[in-house]
Order: structure tokens, then C-alpha cells, then sequence
């Protein structure tokens, strides 16, 4: 492959780079090379959906980034997954199918970003789904990404949703259709019962196309620019230091830590912090790096007085055995779930809660991880998480207020617009990738 020359590069096999290059590839017009810095989806628990817990702090497949300690944290660091692996984030992440809402879309359109209105992209929403319930007009079938809903139902979960219903929180089976608002089970990327990452959905289907070469253990280090145009990259892999030309487009996609740090090393980014990591500067772009919004999850952990979590199967080896030969046999069961079961939003500004915040979103379970300790849940007996997760992204809402609140059981954690983050390279990985 060294010296080769492309049509499309694409650097990243995660949810953008594999619908990228599956797509560029798809009428044989275009040579596409498709560079992923981890390995092979090949670990049967990417495949099997309660696997996701097995992944988050995988050291094959995780990056496992860390933040720098935050002040709004007391000192403390963030954990930071990202997969590492064909499918990137889509081959590690919960599997929960979310688009956000019309408003989320509508917001940037609003400052600028033309095409990106919610009319605008639902026609690619349903483009790409193969929705288990068939079509309607939010939804479509016979795409490659396949959307179901989840094969387990959960006493505790029915228990959460009546609960939100008699709180006066309306019941929503269907997040991504009118409104988000409301209470219900989640549907799932999950097709036949197993995980259907971007990889499965667009490269699997691309398996035989001579135009389309997927390079794994390919870790892009550098944009080779000349006269203001990108013409080559160069990437390191276990046989050494390798470049391919591009006669049209490199498509940046190694998500939101390694698109930065890939321009970055190229010379494209802050000028200052590229002179102090010893990078030359080609441009100036302060906004690389900058901006970087996350959701933050706290857990709050419940006793629970019958052996029915996810945490009871763990803990137990003839409940796992019985989960095992469900799977195996019907696809069914604890382990064609993500754990991750249902979801409450409400408007909370339509109600008196005066100190609450505009929107606030739960994800009502999710079980205790017996390989993750540190990072989810620390009782190791019976009981489940219930953690409230905060998947808007402030920039698209300005104005609104984040808090992990609900209904029914407030708890303390909020963020404000303006809670944004950044990313910088260290001199050790700045001099790793070039060295
Ligand atoms: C723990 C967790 C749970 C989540 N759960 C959900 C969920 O339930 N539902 C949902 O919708 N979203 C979820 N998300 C978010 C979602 O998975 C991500 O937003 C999405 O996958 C990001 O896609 P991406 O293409 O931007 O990046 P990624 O999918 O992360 O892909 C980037 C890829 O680029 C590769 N790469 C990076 N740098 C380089 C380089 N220099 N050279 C070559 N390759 C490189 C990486 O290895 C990776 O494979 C979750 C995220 C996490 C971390």
C-alpha cells in the first residue's frame, strides 16, 4: 500500500468512518483506503450487546484517555472511553439509537450551518435505518443500520416508567419520532440480537469490493500538504512508516480526540501550543481543539430487594450459564441487552421546579460493571445504577441548563452553558507520533 495512490483517504473506521468510506466506495467509481489505528472487530463480546461492559476499559480495544484533573471535578480526572478498533465509539458504545432532537439541529442551521436543519438530515436518518418496526416518516427500512427494540424487559425498569407516568411524565415509545419528551424503553442499534456497529452496518456489505482497502493497525501521523492542498498522509503501522497519495479528498474522522491531534501534528492548529509541542505551523487555527463538549454521567446506586439486576447475573455462575445458553439458543435474554434500558425526559421549564433545569435526561439503568470497579459502580452486591446522563450538547442549545434531575429523584450535578473543555497535545505523544 505504501506510496499508493487513492481517491479518498479516510482515517478513522469509526460511526463517520465507516458510513464515509462504505459510501464513497459503494458504485465502484472511487479507490477508497480506509485507515483505522486499532485492530479487527474480532473479540466475540463487541458483538454481543451486555459486552459492551466488558469493553469500557478494554486496553486492545479502548483508548482509555483520561482527562487533565478539573476544577469543577475538585482535582479529580475524567475517564475517557473511545474505541480503538473497526467501528470505533460504534463498536464499544451502549447501542442506545438517539438522534437528539429537531431542535438540536434546527439550533445550527440557525448559526450558519447550511443543510444541517432537522428536514434537511432526516431524509439520511432514514436513509440509513433498517427499522425493525418498519417505515414511517421519521423512520426507514432496508438501510444498513440496523434499529430494534430491546429483547429484554426488565421488572425494575417497568417499575421506573410507571413511576415517571404517575409523576405525570408521558409515556414515549419512540425517541426519535415527534418529540423526544417523556418516558420509555430505548431502541437499540442491535440487529438479530447483535451489536450493529458502523462497522457491521457499512464494511461487512463491503467486504468483497476490490475499490475499498481497510487498513487496521494503521495510525495516521501526519497530512502531507503541498501548496495549500492536502495531497498525502503519512501513517505508522507494525511494518514501519508508510505514506498513500489522494488524487481528490482526505476525510479527517478519528472522532473527538483523534481528529484534532491528527491536524494538529499536520501543523494546523493553535500556532502557539503547536510551536511549545515543537510542531511547525502551517496554519494557525486556533479552534482546533477547542470547544470540546461531553455529557457527564453520575451514578446513583439502588438496593434492590429481588435477585433480577444485571448485577445478580454477574455475580452468579449458573445465572450466567442460563443467560449464555438463552443467548445462544433464542438471542434473547440479559445478554442481548445493552443494560441500558429506558430513558425519561422532561421539559422541567413547563412546570414549577423554579431551581431545576430546562431539560434533564436520565437513562434509567444500567448495570453494575464487575470489570470496571473504578469507573461505574462499586457495590459488588445486588442492586443497579440509575445514571443520569447528559447527551445535549450545550452549544446547540444556547441557554439551556443541564442537570441530572428528574421528576422524581433530583440529584446534584448541573451544567451551564459554557461548560466546554479542549483538547492539547502532550510533547510525549506529539513526539511519539513523529518519532
Ligand atoms: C462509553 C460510551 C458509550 C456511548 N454510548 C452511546 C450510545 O448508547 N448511543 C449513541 O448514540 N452514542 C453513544 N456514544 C457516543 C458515540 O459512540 C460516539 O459519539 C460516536 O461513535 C463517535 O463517532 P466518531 O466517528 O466521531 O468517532 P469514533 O467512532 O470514536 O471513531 C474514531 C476512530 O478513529 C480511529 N482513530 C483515531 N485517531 C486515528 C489516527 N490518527 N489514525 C487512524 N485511526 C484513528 C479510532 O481508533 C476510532 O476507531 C457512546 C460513547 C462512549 C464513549
Amino acid at each position: 500500500m505504501d506510496q499508493e495512490t487513492f481517491d479518498f483517504i479516510v482515517t478513522g473506521a469509526g460511526s463517520a468512518g465507516c458510513a464515509v468510506a462504505g459510501r464513497l466506495s459503494e458504485d465502484g467509481r472511487y479507490r477508497v483506503l480506509l485507515l483505522e489505528a486499532g485492530k479487527r472487530d474480532s473479540n466475540p463480546w463487541i458483538h454481543v450487546p451486555i459486552g459492551f461492559h466488558k469493553l469500557y476499559t478494554h486496553d486492545t480495544y479502548n483508548w482509555r484517555f483520561e482527562s487533565e484533573p478539573v476544577a469543577g471535578l475538585n482535582g479529580r480526572t475524567s475517564y475517557q472511553p473511545r474505541g480503538k478498533m473497526l467501528g470505533g465509539t460504534s463498536s464499544l458504545n451502549g447501542m442506545v439509537y438517539m438522534r437528539g432532537t429537531p431542535a438540536d439541529y434546527d439550533g445550527w442551521r440557525q448559526r450558519g450551518c447550511v443543510g444541517w436543519d432537522y428536514a434537511s438530515v432526516l431524509p439520511f436518518f432514514r436513509k440509513a435505518e433498517d427499522q425493525e418496526r418498519g417505515e414511517d416518516e421519521f423512520h426507514g427500512v432496508g438501510g444498513p443500520l440496523r434499529v430494534s427494540d430491546q429483547r429484554f424487559r426488565n421488572e425494575i425498569i417497568d417499575a421506573v416508567i410507571e413511576a415517571a407516568v404517575q409523576a405525570g411524565i408521558p409515556r414515549n415509545d419512540d425517541f426519535n419520532g415527534a418529540t423526544q419528551e417523556g418516558v420509555g424503553y430505548y431502541q437499540g442499534t442491535i440487529g438479530s440480537g447483535r451489536r450493529w456497529s458502523a462497522a457491521t452496518a457499512y464494511l461487512k456489505p463491503a467486504r468483497n469490493r476490490k475499490n475499498l482497502v481497510v487498513a487496521t493497525e494503521a495510525y495516521a501521523t501526519r497530512l502531507l500538504i503541498e501548496n495549500r492542498r492536502t495531497v498525502s498522509i503519512e501513517f505508522r503501522t507494525p511494518q514501519g512508516l508508510q505514506t498513500a497519495r489522494c488524487r481528490r479528498e482526505i476525510v479527517v474522522s478519528g472522532g473527538v480526540y483523534g481528529s484534532p491531534q491528527l491536524l494538529m501534528l499536520s501543523g494546523l492548529g493553535p500556532a502557539q501550543h503547536l510551536q511549545d509541542m515543537g510542531i511547525a505551523v502551517l496554519r494557525d487555527i486556533p479552534a482546533v481543539g477547542s470547544n470540546l463538549h461531553d455529557h457527564f454521567n453520575s451514578y446513583v446506586a439502588w438496593r434492590c430487594s429481588k435477585a433480577i439486576t444485571l448485577n445478580d447475573l454477574e455475580n452468579s455462575r449458573l445465572r450466567k450459564l442460563a443467560a449464555g445458553v438463552r443467548y445462544a439458543l433464542f438471542r434473547s435474554g440479559p445478554m442481548a441487552s445493552n443494560g441500558i434500558a429506558g430513558h425519561i425526559w422532561n421539559d422541567f421549564s413547563s412546570q414549577s421546579y423554579k431551581d431545576l433545569p430546562s431539560v434533564g435526561q436520565i437513562t434509567v439503568t444500567d448495570p453494575i460493571n464487575g470489570s470496571d470497579r473504578k469507573y461505574t459502580m462499586p457495590a459488588g452486591g445486588r442492586g443497579y445504577t440509575r445514571p443520569p446522563s447528559l447527551i445535549r450538547c450545550a452549544a446547540a442549545c444556547p441557554g439551556y441548563r443541564y442537570s441530572t434531575s428528574t421528576a422524581v429523584i433530583p440529584c446534584g450535578c448541573r451544567w451551564r452553558r459554557g461548560s466546554t473543555g479542549m483538547l492539547a497535545m502532550s510533547a510525549f505523544l506529539a513526539l511519539r507520533a513523529h518519532g
